[in-house]
């Protein structure tokens, strides 16, 4: 079975006080939900992340950066390696968020690299990918994903390869209000899985978490969740209020 998994993506938002509070205030809630079969993740921005690591330490909240590079060090101003994540004490790392594609041009040869220097470290990749609203109306969606998996990858190990969380993020639903009816979702993690089956096998396709994300809130996380393929959700702007975040992680049936 998959890992049920709910992380948040903070983006750019929260100082280092804000981001201390908002985990304090996670725990508290965690600690009285019913919800600890549920990895939960938090990714605030780079500045944070020590302070974050520190407060989470010994809950059940784990803590993710927003992006890497994949060089391992030199001369790249401002630029943070997955070997300085990993000594901050981080687990996971957000590669290929469709605005880190969008804004800032990532490609997909910058994107396997990334998925290997966060696996060389021994961090978890949260692999986000997903079609834009030009792409789901002339019904191209699943070529679209299906390209993005093949070229970003499917050039890992199978050993590496189950390292791997999946985000399927329709781009046209995320931060708009905007959601994927729970069968657009299910219809996409199911074609994933058996994309990924079709390359790592049916072992390995069946244990991998394949998150939803696209405006996912308390009042629709339940029913996207319900379906077989979901095995969580990554989380934008309802990640930013504890209650409402937790009112997600605990929406499992
Ligand atoms: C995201 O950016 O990954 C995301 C899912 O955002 P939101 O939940 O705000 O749509």
């Amino acid at each position: 079975m998959a890992r049920k998994i709910v992380a948040g993506n903070w983006k750019m938002n929260k100082t280092v006080s804000e981001g201390v509070q908002l985990v304090e205030e996670l725990k508290n809630e965690l600690a009285k939900a019913n919800a600890s079969d549920v990895t939960v993740v938090v990714s605030p921005p780079y500045v944070s992340l020590t302070e974050v690591v520190k407060t989470a330490a010994g809950s059940q909240v784990e803590v993710s950066a927003q992006n890497v590079h994949q060089e391992a060090s030199g001369a790249y101003t401002a630029e943070v390696s997955a070997d300085m994540l990993k000594s901050a004490g981080v687990g996971y790392v957000i590669i290929g968020h469709s605005e880190r594609r969008e804004y800032f041009a990532e490609n997909a040869v910058d994107i396997a690299k990334k998925i290997d220097a966060v696996i060389a470290q021994g961090l978890t990749p949260i692999y986000c990918c997903g079609e834009v609203k030009e792409e789901r109306e002339s019904g191209n969606q699943n070529a679209i994903v299906g390209g993005q998996i093949k070229d970003e990858l499917f050039h890992l190990s199978d050993a590496d390869f189950e390292k791997v969380v999946i985000a399927y993020e329709p781009v046209w639903a995320i931060g708009t209000g905007l959601t994927a009816s729970a069968d657009q979702a299910q219809d996409m993690h199911a074609f994933i899985r058996g994309f990924v089956a079709d390359k790592f096998g049916k072992v390995i396709a069946k244990e991998t978490s394949i998150l939803y994300g696209g405006s996912c809130k308390p009042t629709n996380a339940a029913e996207i969740f319900s379906k077989p393929d979901v095995d969580g959700g990554l989380i934008g702007g309802a990640a930013l209020n504890a209650t409402d975040f937790v009112g997600i992680i605990t929406a499992f049936n």
